[in-house]
């Protein structure tokens, strides 16, 4: 994985707890700035995908709030962290922000402590559902990447040891990185991690600065005997001619590199490609090639987002078909790895 390795570190004065200090401390060379607010940043040098690359932001996050899901989980915890160093064309964190740094939630225990009152008012035992037949699922990654957030300090890891411990609850994430730190965690079964996986030569146009697709392919064995229950995210999934020959390739792929007693547990989901008018204008003035795949208006209908923006996603009939000839593909070359969803 890409070291991060910012050149500035912006923290609110309620971040400087010992996981605070001590993030100061990983990036001696760093600048550091207080500010008053972690959501609020002074202007900083460098494009949108610099910054990302450049800042860290050290921030107490104050909003403790489980909210549904339903799809990856049954409930998205609240953040450990917002903002990658990655900067995939299609991403969504990065929509609604003018620059997206990492902020690292620094109150760890205190997100946890949400999570444990929250899991402790659902009625128990669990109905099962797609998300796990037993516990509750929270998904701890839905603002950042989990495997970089772990490269900057310890609150991965003490969330992977809260879920390991918790009687109800069960950790999940995606992600496109791959940390081997993360394979001394001991996660017991109790930490689901989701590879994002797309066909090569889409992944190399789109999924910027994130591990390669080979990495990905190569770790999830790895990832499988150290403790982890192991699943697939194909997403997104972004149609153009010849789509499903390269989806075939890579379920061919994962076919060759899981495991056959992973085989018995791996499942996967499917998100088509949803798309966003100001970041596509970004885009083009720094991944024109990428948007040439993922944007195409005469296959696309534009959406209200709920923030505001205008979203764009496959147009309904057409997306139909399109997810029935990817279950098809995926009974034909992967039928061993089930759909939990796909929309
Ligand atoms: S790795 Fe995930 S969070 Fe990071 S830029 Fe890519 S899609 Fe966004």
């Amino acid at each position: 994985m890409q070291t991060f390795d910012p050149s500035i570190i912006l923290y609110t004065p309620d971040a400087l707890n010992a996981r605070g200090k001590q993030a100061l401390l990983a990036y001696p060379q760093a600048a550091q700035q207080e500010i008053k607010q972690h959501n609020r940043l002074p202007a900083l040098e460098g494009n949108h995908y610099q910054i990302k690359s450049n800042a860290l932001v050290l921030g107490r996050l104050k909003t403790l709030v489980c909210r549904e899901s339903g799809r990856s989980s049954d409930f998205i915890a609240p953040s450990l962290a917002n903002g990658c160093m990655g900067a995939c064309a299609y991403c969504y964190v990065d929509r609604n922000k003018a620059v997206n740094p990492i902020t690292l939630f620094t109150n760890t225990e205190e997100i946890l402590r949400a999570v444990d009152k929250h899991v402790h008012q659902q009625a128990w035992p669990k109905v099962p559902n797609q998300t796990h037949a037993r516990f509750y699922t929270y998904d701890i990654g839905c603002n950042s990447d989990v495997s970089v957030d772990a490269s900057i300090s310890d609150s991965v890891q003490t969330a992977v040891a809260f879920f390991r411990e918790h009687p109800k609850a069960f950790a999940t994430f995606a992600t496109k990185f791959v940390n081997p730190e993360l394979l001394t965690y001991d996660p017991q079964g109790k930490t689901r991690i989701r590879f994002s996986l797309l066909p090569k030569r889409v992944s190399k146009l789109v999924d910027v600065r994130t591990d390669s697709l080979e990495k990905r392919l190569a770790a999830i064995a790895d990832f499988y005997q150290a403790g982890y229950e192991v699943h697939v995210n194909f997403s997104p999934v972004i149609v153009y001619k010849g789509w499903l020959d390269d989806y075939r390739e890579l379920f061919e792929q994962l076919n060759q590199v899981v495991p056959p007693q992973l085989k018995q547990t791996m499942d996967c989901e499917v998100i088509f490609l949803t798309h966003n008018q100001g970041q596509h204008e970004l885009n083009l003035a720094i991944n024109p090639r990428a948007e040439e795949l993922i944007w195409a208006p005469n296959i696309q209908e534009t959406k209200q987002s709920q923030f505001g923006g205008i979203n764009v996603r496959y147009q309904y009939q057409r997306k139909a078909v399109w997810i029935h000839e990817f279950r098809q593909l995926q009974q034909e070359v992967i039928p061993w790895c089930t759909i939990r969803y796909i929309f």
